[in-house]
């Protein structure tokens, strides 16, 4: 059975669902309730991304994090001078030394369209924050690395006025948009600053808008969806929220949290969305048994790292032997376990090897 979605929704290119009535925010001691919060205000590790009052408390996620439930009373109050502070070290991680700057606007995994439609969306207004950033730290010269035509096509309409940026498309293959293959295949060997798009969107707000990105696009996607949906959300919105504005009516589904090589299964859609957040995955239940390796090769074939996963599994409680596999070279692009025909999460065990290897 298919999920149904509005067919407004599939038909464009994103859609924005920026007015949830409830907002989840980490718990933090200071904080009463019935407090009056203000947007941008410091709760816990997160500015609020609205105003309203504080309701009560919930456990939520597979963690079981306890949360406030802020009711938004949709007037984005915010207090006077709340954001004050330009750009530093503590937004955005640059080496005053290093006069080169890197920019990665390659989505992270396929079937994620997050990065190319921020493009799309932001384009002159990303090329003017590369500008004030290399101004601001004088740096000479900027690569804004993309993978597909219509993001470049896109930049290249603006970047006339922009002779120190150069954009670059590179071969569009999984995992490119890792930054050390990012830069072998942009031959670069030299230390540079990397930083990645949905980053300069938040300096951008900072200094255009004088508050924080209180939005995070997302791709939802899946063997369950007609066609994947992009979707602008408030942070610290509940996915069920979202699912249930696509009205999503299915009930028997797996939900992934990330895409389809890097997601984590997540019990229930009960959990908040955060930065950190750029795809959910819909599967089909189909709960399919992991079964006994059969040493058939793909993994290792498949492996960009050139390492043997299958052998990583097998020494899992091996420190030694897992640092002569070079354990520590793993990239974590999920790509032995996609491939692996015996259906073995094999990140799962790299996981897991490599926590023994750092506790050593
Ligand atoms: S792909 Fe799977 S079955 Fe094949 S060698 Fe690797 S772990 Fe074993
Ligand atoms: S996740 Fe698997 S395929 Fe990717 S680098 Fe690590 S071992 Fe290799």
């Amino acid at each position: 059975m298919k999920i149904i979605i509005k067919e407004d929704v599939i038909n464009r290119e994103y859609v924005c669902f920026i007015k949830p009535n409830y907002i989840y925010l980490p718990f933090d001691e200071r904080i009463k309730i019935n407090t009056y919060i203000y947007k941008d205000d410091l709760i816990g590790n997160e500015y609020s991304p609205v105003s309203g009052f504080v309701r009560k408390t919930i456990i939520l996620g597979d963690n079981k994090d306890k949360y406030f439930i802020v009711e938004n009373d949709f007037k984005d109050r915010k207090r006077r001078n709340s954001v004050k502070y330009l750009p530093d070290n503590s937004l955005i991680n640059i080496d005053k030394n290093i006069k080169y700057l890197i920019v990665n606007a390659i989505d992270t995994e396929p079937y994620v369209y997050v990065r190319r439609t921020l493009v799309k969306k932001m384009s002159s207004g990303i090329l003017d924050i590369v500008d004030y950033i290399m101004e601001k730290y004088s740096i000479q010269r900027t690569i804004i690395a993309i993978s597909d035509d219509y993001s470049y096509d896109m930049l290249n309409t603006y970047i006339g006025t922009y002779p120190k940026i150069k954009i670059i498309k590179v071969n569009n293959y999984y995992p490119v948009s890792n930054n050390n293959i990012l830069l072998k295949e942009l031959s670069i060997k030299k230390k540079n600053n990397i930083v990645n798009i949905e980053h300069l969107i938040d300096i951008y707000k900072i200094i255009n808008n004088r508050t924080f990105n209180d939005t995070v696009l997302i791709t939802i996607g899946g063997n369950i969806l007609k066609k994947s949906i992009n979707i602008i959300v408030k942070k610290g919105t509940l996915l069920k929220d979202v699912l249930s504005f696509l009205e999503c009516k299915e009930k028997d589904y797996s939900l992934m949290r990330g895409g389809p090589l890097l997601g984590k299964i997540i019990k229930d859609a009960n959990i908040v969305i955060t930065e950190n957040d750029y795809a959910f995955m819909l599967y089909k239940n189909n709960n399919p048994k992991e079964e006994e390796c059969t040493l058939c090769g793909r993994c290792m074939d498949v492996c960009p790292q050139k390492l043997i996963p299958m052998f990583i599994m097998n020494n899992v409680n091996n420190q030694e032997g897992l640092k002569k596999l070079n354990i520590n070279k793993c990239i974590d692009c999920g790509l032995c376990s996609y491939i692996c025909p015996a259906r073995i999460n094999l990140r799962s065990y790299i996981d897991k090897a490599k926590d023994l290897v750092r506790n050593e």
